[in-house]
């Protein structure tokens, strides 16, 4: 007896230690037993639960818990193994705790009488995987939202793994990433391969390189950064700062007009003064008496000083002295006014306008008088370059609207620009034309009213081949310039 009796207590000692709940039921489903955990973990006492169906629990435990149970306790009773599965329980605090439920029969002279069941609970656990998974997908987002290219590759420069900036970047498809496998393949260029390399060998962890990729004829300028990572893989992430550098470089010819204009100004306002004397004393002179040859070179003297007087007009508007105005205009008949007004020097020319104007064209905001003024600035430059090169020549108008900006293209088949003067044009003072016939501010003032307007301007040439100048202005200009 006596032994009996420790033998029990030893039974109950295990029993009551135990980490989990352990729960013996009868074979229909009764609690005979239950440990004191149930009061650690669930807040019920042992007490309330004992002599009580399992399935009557449906305020300690989810229907769809009780189901699971009960399911899982049948395949005991026919003999087969009785799986584990996860269930919940409604703590008396409302809270709720998850918890692994594993069971075993438990059988008297073989008869099965019974079940032990162990509840683990698995609250914190799962917290921490649900934490962890969510995390994971947080950083999955990120990768794939990301406008860098994101690229992992193992030690045989193989991709392993590529964000959709990626694909979109190289304009590639998984298909053909796999067909080409190797990363050097894809981006064939020569310091980049270099730069893998070395973290490849070990010889670094992480190496920051510039580089610029020609593909498709898109001009890219790459910041990659390269990191060796655990387990023979490696990160790549690829920044593309062409467009960022574009815009810096805008920035600074801006800038650069922009002071240069100041300085014009001044000097536009010194000059004006003496100007109007010497236009309205030369006007008041030539209607005197005087002899034929000296009036002659008073017209002349008259005609340079209004000429000189231009010059200073375009000096100021490049400085924005005369306050741009914003009104809704019709940019096709902005340039018909300009064709118009040169039509008399196209005919002695022999140059033969071509116009092509998208009658659908929406108004835009803009400065009438500073339009006029970039059309001109461009035809005359046309008309320049043809008459001095050959003599006749095409002008080509055209106007379209392209989603929400309308594109104005002048191009002539004159001599072209040269390569090497390509990116100049814009400059301020920059001219090829002889002392006396050019100033070099013509296409700058352009750029600087259009960039007013928030439009673009640019030119395509090569020598011998004319040049194409193309201007882009916004339907709908961004408020602050309007
Ligand atoms: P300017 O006309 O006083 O020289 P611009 O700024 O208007 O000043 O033009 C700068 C230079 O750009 C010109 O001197 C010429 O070399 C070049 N250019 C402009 N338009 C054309 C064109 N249509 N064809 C060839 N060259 C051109």
């Amino acid at each position: 007896e006596d032994k009996l009796k420790e033998s029990e207590e030893k039974y109950r000692n295990i029993f009551e230690t135990a980490n989990d709940i352990l729960v013996l039921l009868d074979k229909f489903g009764k609690i005979i037993d239950i440990n004191g955990k149930v009061t650690d973990i669930g807040g019920y006492k042992p007490e309330e639960l004992i002599g009580k169906d399992f399935k009557s629990f449906t305020n300690i435990m989810s229907l769809d818990s009780i189901a699971k149970i009960t399911h899982n306790l049948i395949q005991g009773l026919i003999g087969l193994e009785i799986p584990t599965c996860e269930i919940e329980m409604f703590k008396k605090s409302g809270e709720m705790a998850f918890m692994e439920a594993s069971a075993m029969v438990v059988r008297k002279e073989k008869e099965i009488v019974g079940f032990l069941a162990i509840l683990r609970d698995i609250t914190e656990r799962k917290k921490s995987v649900n934490e962890l998974n969510q995390q994971k997908e947080l950083v999955e987002q990120i990768i794939a939202t990301t406008p860098n290219s994101v690229i992992v590759i193992d030690n045989k420069m193989r991709m392993i793994l590529a964000n959709p900036a990626f694909y979109r970047t190289f304009d590639l498809t998984k298909a053909e990433v796999s067909k080409k496998k190797s990363l050097d393949n894809i981006i064939p260029v020569e310091s980049f391969k270099n730069a893998l390399q070395t973290i490849l060998s070990g010889d670094k962890t992480e190496l920051e390189l510039e580089f610029t990729f020609n593909h498709d004829n898109i001009y890219r300028i790459f910041v990659s950064s390269i990191f060796n990572m655990q387990y023979n893989r490696y990160l790549i992430i690829l920044h593309d700062v062409a467009e960022e550098r574009a815009r810096q470089e805008r920035l600074y010819l801006t800038d650069r007009l922009a002071s240069v204009g100041e300085m014009a100004s001044g000097i536009a306002h010194e000059l004006n003064n003496p100007l109007t004397s010497i236009i309205g004393l030369s006007e008041l002179l030539a209607d005197e008496h005087l002899p034929q040859d000296a009036k002659t070179d008073i017209n002349a003297i008259h005609r340079e000083a209004l000429r000189a007087a231009a010059v200073v007009r375009n000096f100021l508007v490049f400085a924005r002295k005369h306050q741009p105005k914003r009104e809704l205009l019709q940019v096709n008949k902005v340039i018909q006014d300009i064709v118009d007004l040169r039509s008399r020097e196209h005919k002695i020319n022999n140059i033969k306008v071509f116009r092509n104007y998208d009658n659908q064209l929406p108004e835009i905001m803009g400065d009438y008088f500073q339009l006029q003024q970039v059309f001109l600035n461009i035809i005359l430059n046309a008309e320049y370059a043809i008459a001095d090169s050959k003599h006749r020549g095409n002008l080509d108008i055209r106007t379209n609207q392209n989603d929400n900006y309308i594109e104005i293209i002048i191009e002539d088949d004159g001599p072209g620009i040269k390569k090497e003067n390509l990116g100049k044009v814009f400059d301020p003072f920059f001219t090829t034309k002889e002392v006396g016939k050019g100033t070099g501010l013509g296409l700058s003032i352009c750029y600087g009213i259009i960039s007013s307007h928030s439009g673009r301007i640019y030119v395509e040439s090569e020598e011998n081949k004319g040049a194409r100048f193309i201007i882009k202005l916004p339907i709908k200009p961004s408020p602050e310039t309007t």
